[in-house]
This record gives structure tokens, C-alpha cells and sequence, in this order.
């Protein structure tokens, strides 16, 4: 039996992990080979809450010309979707799951209410929250941050298309380095694209480790929840 370093994590997918190489819509294959992944955490007797994106369908800063509050709706209830897709991937394979939403819908998922995301958790069921905060301005990194403080989650796993933070974006630069650690001033104070500057803030105030990591590699999900040495970790330690 495979030991696990977390005993409660939070996974943030952006919406792009669910669109594999396209980009946008959702990838069956893809969502399907993270809902294994997922599954081996649950066999692992880790408890699991699950943010995902809306990117692969919508962001609120696509609806130029849009009143911006109406375009982080759509957002918003892009999340929903993909929280649906995730959640039919996992119930395929016997994963038990719950998709709690910060926005009202009865007849498709549960509201958010903390205690019962809590009781769930403890039964072992993957909750996955839709809707992100329900609240415009904000994003799904934030979500995660606020949903992972609130279920008392020991670390935020931080699913990305490149396989850690660099200095420079590694797709356009050659020599950039990637980081081991990172505190979360260090990636406030250089600009760092990790998550955006609400989402650290929320993070560095609550203690909460992010890991980011690649998920091009699938298992790597698997890997983090090990606490094998992957991807770059961002928390109070500045050592290098
Ligand atoms: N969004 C929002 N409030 C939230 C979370 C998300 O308004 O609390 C909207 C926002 O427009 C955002 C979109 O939902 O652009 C999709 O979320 P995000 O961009 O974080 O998705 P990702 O980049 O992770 O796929």
C-alpha cells in the first residue's frame, strides 16, 4: 500500500488541464485518466476537494466589451460544466463524488455548505467545487485558496501545463530556471505567474503550501500526494 504525505488535499484543475491539446472544450481522455489518478488518491485513504477552471470555455476577461460582471457569470458557470464532466469521469470508475456550488442550481449539484463538504470528505468522497467563489473579480486560484483554508486541505496541488515555476516562461525562453521552493513573497515581489496575487495573498495569510506541478505527466498527481520532490513548492521556507 502506496503512503500518502496528506491526509486531506485540495487539487485545482484550470479548466486548460481538461482540454489537453486543444485547448479549449473537454478531452474524455484526458478527464478520464485524471479521474484514475484521483481514484488511486481516494484508495490511498486521502481525502479529496477538487477546484477546476472554466478557461477551456470561458474567462471573464474573453467578453470584451462585456460588463465585466456579466462575463465572470459565464465564467463561473463554465466551472460548472467542467465540474460536471469531472464528476461523470469519476462516478464511471466508482469514485463517490459531490459537486457543491457557490451559485444556486438545485437540480444539478449541491450548495456549498462547508459542514456537509467536511462530511463528506471524511466518507471518503471527492467533492468538487463548482462555481468558483461565486463572486466576480475573483478566480478559480482563488477559489481554491478559500475553499482549501475552509476544509483545513494541508496543501493546495497546483495541476499545470508546465512542470513547475520558472523565472521566465520556459515555452518562449530557452534559459529559464525553474524553482525548487518559493516563498510567497518572493512570487508576489517578482511577479511570478504561480496564481494570481488574491490567491497567493490568501495562501501566505493561511499557511497554506501550493505545490505546482506539471500534469503532463499524469501520475505526477499521484507523485505529489507522496511528497516526492516535483514541480517548484511555494510556502513561508525561503531556503532554495
Ligand atoms: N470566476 C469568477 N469568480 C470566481 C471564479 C471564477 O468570476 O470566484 C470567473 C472568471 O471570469 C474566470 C472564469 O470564471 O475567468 C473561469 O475561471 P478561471 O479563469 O479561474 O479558470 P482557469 O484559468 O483555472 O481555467
Amino acid at each position: 500500500m502506496e503512503t500518502a504525505k496528506y491526509k486531506r488535499v485540495m487539487l485545482k484543475l484550470s479548466g486548460e488541464a481538461l482540454a489537453s491539446e486543444k485547448g479549449y472544450g473537454i478531452d474524455f481522455d484526458t478527464a478520464n485518466t485524471i479521474a484514475l489518478q484521483i481514484k488511486k488518491l481516494v484508495e490511498m485513504g486521502v481525502e479529496v476537494g477538487a477546484v477546476v477552471g472554466g478557461g477551456n470555455i470561458w474567462r471573464g476577461r474573453s467578453g470584451e466589451g462585456m460588463d465585466r460582471t456579466t462575463a465572470d457569470y459565464m465564467g463561473m458557470l463554465a466551472t460548472c460544466i467542467n465540474a460536471l464532466a469531472l464528476q461523470d469521469s469519476l462516478e464511471a470508475i466508482g469514485v463517490n463524488t459531490r459537486v457543491q456550488t457557490a451559485i444556486e442550481m438545485r437540480e444539478i449539484a449541491e450548495p456549498y455548505i462547508r459542514r456537509r463538504a467536511m462530511r463528506h470528505l471524511e466518507k471518503g468522497r471527492v467533492v468538487i467545487f463548482a462555481a468558483g467563489t461565486g463572486n466576480p473579480y475573483f478566480s478559480t486560484d482563488t477559489t481554491a485558496a478559500l475553499r482549501a483554508a475552509e476544509i483545513e486541505a494541508e496543501v493546495i496541488l497546483l495541476a499545470k501545463k508546465v512542470d513547475g515555476v520558472y523565472d521566465k516562461d520556459p515555452h518562449k525562453h530557452e534559459g529559464a530556471v525553474k524553482f525548487n521552493n518559493l516563498s510567497y513573497i518572493e512570487v508576489l515581489e517578482k511577479g511570478l505567474q504561480v496564481m494570481d496575487s488574491t490567491a497567493t495573498s490568501l495562501c501566505m495569510d493561511n499557511q497554506i503550501p501550493i505545490l505546482v506541478f506539471g500534469l503532463d505527466e499524469p501520475h505526477n498527481i499521484i507523485r505529489a500526494v507522496k511528497g516526492e520532490n516535483i514541480g517548484t513548492l511555494v510556502s513561508s521556507n525561503i531556503c532554495k
